[in-house]
């Protein structure tokens, strides 16, 4: 069995050498006598792994010391909910800017707590561009304004971060976290599921403004309060150790890969080899996101007629190109090129492209 070229969009790809690690210590890591999921969250060494994925998270996204480094059990919809609850009071407006599936995900959670006013709406145009920031309409007196760096299923990206003045800006990372170099300084919070970029589903990152936990928000329990999880170093309660090990090796892996400047050249240089065989295909393969906000890391695109869809995805496969079925609510195709796609697999799904097309067209 040989491990195909993975361009699902999450859970994702994982480097080679991160799971071969985590096969190697399965049993028995770090001289403990036992596999690290099978040790107590507050032993001395499974604290130590802790503070250095941390450490590491830190050293590669720049990561200022006045903010708050969160991993908590959970996806980015949890998150989603916990932002209003935590800087929210309730009834107060929160903005929000939607420029495709997530951000309505983002509305749909914050809505038992807060008015959600809708800042900007890039679905009557298909969600093919994001509404120019001029037009805008923000709530001076917000608890936040609310975005997605990075559409998934849309393939929309933010290529600037956007200015919303005084309001603090929230940023749903998901899918491009540690993409590129980020300047953390500009957001509120930055929240990420970790199951593309950053390892194993099942934990969150969260970035947060330290001023900001001293928001009141509203009536929660505990276990919902982020400065609560960031006064215990989000040991509250359990955390997903397995989740959080797995985490800490990717991250180190990516700081050994050369950090994030690489990958933004490697992400650049995938995402350009992908949408030049669409752009040079003469109309046969078509993405239809306005060229400047064309995500780097998931490129949905059409065939000329849906009737081949099956078969492009049944051949890719055979020709060991996993997962690039489109997501059901864009249909298509869609190729994920997160940081482990190494740019070997995007001229790989390259040149099947230009095969297929010629032997479909
Ligand atoms: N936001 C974005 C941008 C996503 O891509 C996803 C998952 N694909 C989510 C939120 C939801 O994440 P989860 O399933 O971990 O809750």
């Amino acid at each position: 069995m040989t491990r195909a070229f993975n361009f699902s969009a999450g859970p994702a790809t994982l480097p080679e050498s991160v799971l071969r690690q985590a096969q190697a210590e399965m049993l028995e890591w770090n001289g403990v006598g036992a596999s690290v999921v099978e040790i107590s969250h507050r032993s001395a060494d499974f604290i130590a792994l802790a503070e250095r994925a941390e450490a590491d998270l830190r050293q590669l996204l720049s990561i200022p010391d006045d903010y708050a480094v969160l991993f908590l059990a959970g996806g980015a919809t949890t998150q989603q909910a916990l932002l209003p609850l935590n800087f929210a009071s309730p009834g107060q407006t929160v903005d929000v800017v939607v420029t495709g599936h997530w951000g309505k995900t983002a509305i749909k959670q914050a809505k038992p707590y807060v008015n959600v006013h809708i800042a900007a709406d890039g679905e009557p145009g298909g969600f093919r561009d994001i509404p120019p920031r001029a037009q805008w309409q923000l709530s001076p007196d917000a608890a936040y304004v609310h975005i997605t760096a990075n559409e998934t299923i849309h393939g929309i990206e933010f290529r600037d971060t956007p200015d919303v003045g005084e309001v603090p800006l929230f940023a749903d990372f998901s899918s491009s976290i540690a993409s590129e170099p980020l300047d953390v300084s500009r957001y509120g919070l930055i929240y990420a599921g970790a199951q593309k970029n950053l390892g194993p589903v099942g934990i969150s990152v969260v970035i947060v403004r330290r001023d900001l936990l001293a928001r009141a928000g509203q009536p929660r329990a505990d276990i919902f309060n982020y400065a609560s999880h960031a006064a215990r170093d989000s040991m509250l309660n359990t955390p997903p150790t397995w989740n959080w090990y797995l985490l800490g090796l990717t991250v180190k892996w990516m700081l050994d890969e050369g950090g994030v400047a690489e990958f933004a050249r490697r992400n650049a240089e995938k995402a350009r080899l992908v949408y030049g065989a669409i752009d040079g295909s003469g109309g046969y393969y078509r993405n239809e996101v306005a060229p400047g906000v064309r995500s780097r890391m998931n490129i949905p695109f059409f065939l000329p007629d849906e009737r081949l869809d099956a078969l492009f995805v049944s051949e890719s496969k055979a020709a060991g190109l996993l997962a690039l079925k489109g997501h059901k609510a864009v249909g298509g195709i869609r190729a994920s090129l997160y940081n482990a796609m190494p740019v070997a697999g995007a001229q790989a799904l390259v040149d099947f492209m230009h095969d297929f097309a010629q032997r479909h067209g």
